[in-house]
């Protein structure tokens, strides 16, 4: 036997790091991938694994890396395919003998990127387990034939032929690259990182969503076995992985996730590992899954409730993306369930969907604030993933899809979300991107970023809590609907420029349409770190930096509706004086009509009482610091304690 060929896979991400910790995602797909194609005699003879790379280092550096290689295997996704690709141009340009081989969810079908990547000889489709290992054993003689390898594009002469795809096959023997070691050399080599890392219990979801490539396959979830899943727990909890991301699209809807969940937390109790546990939950809530979200919350893993995931609220937009929602009853019940219970709940928002207008997303947020879901609204812009059905040619075209080539990340910090977020020190930035959807049949391009502007402004002025009060009851009272309240406040900040919801909403604008473009305008405040702040945080933050000045334009917005004076006055004082603004901790004040009652029966129940004029002695506390000397800041914009509201509680007293 001769020297065996190394092989090298590519699954680099950025490092997440503040001066207190570093942390990075193991490579599991990539891990994954080797340790399905060592299985067979004929790779494990004539191959070596030479490396994972995982972090985006500088390309001359990572290229130099590598010794000799035969194959260098690319996990390309929306963050790291520009990456990638930069990459491989340098271990091409070094090692021309070398194959490239290109895979992941950014690899569209067909075999196009072949034409446009000279540098590139291989593309996979689809799982990468098998096309995987087929071409290393197809590589493995003198004149492969690479026609007999599933769901691989490669070049015949100057033709460029796609295999179809392989079958979906059970996952069953699927080997994991935790307990087969493969992760261990990199985890001995960084003691410094702490680790976050994808985890699956099973594959394939049963749903079909046009937007996600997952849906494409729309295939049967197929279960990886549960000693193979114990024995991942305990890899994970003794390897001190903290950050688990459960990649299953659906947990919870297997009877068995809740003895996974239960075996995790043991696990944790034990050895103190994860410390969070995320998942995307059922979409169909049941009373596993409050069990579930009980467990996690017991033992400290939540951060984010359960995914009461809607996309759209309009049935022509569902229809269009092949999606059933739960009706909105259920949706209610199982909202004020968790939140009963003292559990978060957050609900998936898309924007841009096909056959969605203005009007009728702007409608659908003001339905989620009236059935209930007033702070945990998740709203994403929609993207075109390269192997969703919303992707292809007839598609687009039925729906007047058009796309704008955003950039994705580019430099340290400007990673929206994640702060502190940034490639390898010294590494260049190399900007990716992703073709987001700013203008449909149905949204012209205009309406789309009046969209957005007026999902920014409901999402800071409600979600926290700054105007949700005053919202709530002209809704209540059928004065203005949800949608129309804040419709009309985003046409008073273009009114009047100067008020300071007008100058916040400039920012905001100006900030997000730069972005949309590639231009460098992030929002910031000084004091609050330099990486880009969620345009919801801003607003919130500027205005309980001047409440003077915020709450005195929104007396003059809120005029317009109407109110007897003596009332607009009591309400506008409430809604101010229930927001967590610096200052007391505690604090008693009276008030001429018993909004407590009127407010929680609204947010509790859903069932209106009538406002109620009765001199009311009140108490408003909050368990965290609210002075600015000692941790406002803390307190309430940095911990996820509140969840995106910035509310007193309040009681009556005498
Ligand atoms: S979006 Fe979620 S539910 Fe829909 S197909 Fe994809 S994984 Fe399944």
């Amino acid at each position: 036997m001769g020297e065996k060929h190394n092989i090298y896979l590519v699954q680099a991400d950025i490092l997440r790091q503040t001066p207190k910790f570093r942390t990075a995602y193991l490579p599991y797909g990539a891990g994954a991938l080797w340790a399905y194609a060592r299985q067979s005699p004929r790779v494990a003879e004539r191959y070596a694994l030479g490396g994972l790379f995982f972090l985006r280092g500088r390309v001359a550096e990572a290229a130099a890396r590598m010794e000799h290689p035969f194959l260098v295997g690319f996990s390309c996704y929306c963050w790291n395919t520009e990456y990638n690709k930069r990459l491989a141009q340098a271990v091409k340009a070094a090692y021309p003998r070398c194959h490239i081989l290109f895979g992941g969810h950014n690899v569209p079908p067909g075999g196009a990127m072949l034409d446009e990547l000279p540098y590139v000889d291989f593309l996979a489709h689809g799982e990468g387990e098998i096309p995987f290992r087929a071409l290393l054993e197809a590589l493995c003689e003198p004149s492969p034939d690479f026609a007999a390898v599933p769901g691989l594009s490669w070049r015949a002469g100057r033709a460029v032929l796609t295999n179809a795809d392989a079958a979906a096959e059970s996952v069953a023997d699927f080997p994991s690259p935790y307990l087969e070691g493969i992760f261990d050399p990199i985890v001995a080599a960084h003691p410094d990182i702490q680790w976050s890392t994808v985890w699956e219990t099973n594959r394939g979801c049963p749903l079909a969503c046009a937007y996600c490539d997952w849906g494409r396959h729309k295939a049967k979830v197929r279960e990886f076995p549960m000693e193979r899943i114990v024995g991942e727990i305990q890899w994970m909890c003794g390897n001190k992985v903290e950050y688990i991301w459960c990649a299953d699209a659906n947990f919870g809807l297997l009877p068995r996730d809740e003895d996974i969940l239960n075996e995790l937390a043991s696990a944790r109790g034990r050895t103190g590992y994860p410390f969070v546990f995320l998942s995307q939950t059922t979409k169909s809530p049941n009373e596993r899954l409050f069990r579930i979200i009980e467990t996690l919350n017991r033992n400290g893993l939540d951060r984010a409730g359960p995914d009461l995931a809607v996309q759209s609220m309009s049935p022509e937009v569902l229809r269009n993306i092949g999606r059933e929602n739960m009706d909105d009853e259920t949706f209610s019940h199982w909202l004020r369930r968790f939140r009963q219970a003292g559990y978060r709940t957050h609900t998936d928002l898309i924007l841009g969907l096909p056959g969605e207008s203005l009007r009728s997303y702007c409608d659908g947020v003001g339905k989620l604030f009236a059935l209930g879901q007033h702070r945990g609204i998740w709203n994403s812009l929609c993207v075109l993933l390269p192997n969703s059905l919303m992707a292809t040619p007839a598609y687009r075209e039925k729906h007047g899809i058009r796309t704008t080539r955003r950039i994705f990340s580019h430099k340290p910090n400007h990673m929206p979300g994640m702060p502190g977020a940034q490639d390898e020190p010294e590494a260049e930035h190399i900007a990716e991107y992703i073709d987001t959807v700013t203008e449909t049949a149905a949204m012209p391009h205009e309406d789309w970023r009046t969209a957005n502007h007026f999902m920014f402004l409901a999402q800071g002025a409600h979600g926290y809590g700054l105007l949700r009060l005053a919202a709530t009851y002209l809704h209540t009272e059928n004065i203005v609907s949800y949608a129309d309240f804040y419709l009309r406040l985003l046409d008073f900040c273009h009114r009047h420029p100067g008020t300071l919801p007008g100058e916040t909403m400039a920012h905001v604008e100006q900030a997000f349409i730069g972005g949309i473009h590639g231009e460098e305008a992030p929002l910031s405040i000084p004091g609050f770190g330099a990486w880009h702040m969620a345009e919801d945080r801003y607003i919130f933050i500027r205005a309980v930096l001047e409440p003077e000045r915020f709450y005195g334009d929104a007396a003059e917005f809120l005029r317009q509706f109407g109110l007897e004076p003596g009332l607009l006055g009591q309400l506008l004082r409430y809604q101010r004086e229930s927001v967590l603004l610096p200052g007391a901790a505690e604090k008693t004040l009276e008030f001429e009509y018993d909004f407590p009652a009127y407010f929680s029966a609204i947010y509790g129940d859903g069932k209106p009482v009538p406002l109620e004029k009765r001199a009311v002695r009140l108490r408003f506390s909050f368990p965290g610091h609210l002075s600015p000397a000692d941790g406002y800041f803390n307190s309430v914009i940095r911990s996820d304690r509140l969840a995106n509201d910035a509310l007193y509680r309040i009681e009556e007293t005498r």
